[in-house]
């Protein structure tokens, strides 16, 4: 149990299936699962299964896990045939940022017109 994660933390626990989630992909390094308060129709998170804190504290050696993430994100995009429209793909770091959740997480959101700036 928590091989790479912390079990205080939320998103550990879904990467660990002691919280249940609707979960749309999964590989040895990450998964992707629907958000349970969803911002847009399709509202997607993917997260490594690692801890991995924030942008901000992330190591330099796991850095490529940001491509991996951006990758299966437009992979998911391209399977829920919403890649033509366009999607919103957001990762908010700290308090400022508005992340509320400290497990690295990619937001993938589309289904409707997203503005600009962000609130
Ligand atoms: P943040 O604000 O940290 O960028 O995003 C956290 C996201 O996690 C929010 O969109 C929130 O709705 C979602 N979330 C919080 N708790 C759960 C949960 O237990 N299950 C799922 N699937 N999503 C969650
Ligand atoms: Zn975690």
């Amino acid at each position: 149990m928590y091989p790479l994660g912390n079990p205080t933390c939320l998103f550990c626990k879904i990467v660990d299936k002691q919280i249940p989630s609707k979960t749309i992909y999964e590989d040895e390094q990450a998964i992707a699962f629907f958000d349970v308060n969803p911002k847009a129709p399709l509202h997607l998170l993917i997260i490594p299964r690692k801890h991995i804190v924030s942008l901000a504290e992330m190591k330099e050696a796991d850095q490529p896990t940001i491509s991996h993430l951006f990758g299966i994100a437009i992979a998911l995009a391209e399977k829920q045939g919403v890649s033509q429209a366009g999607f919103r793909t957001v990762i908010n770091t700290g308090a400022d940022g508005g992340q509320t959740v400290f497990h690295l997480h990619l937001h993938l959101m589309a289904g409707r017109p997203f503005s600009w700036p962000p609130g």
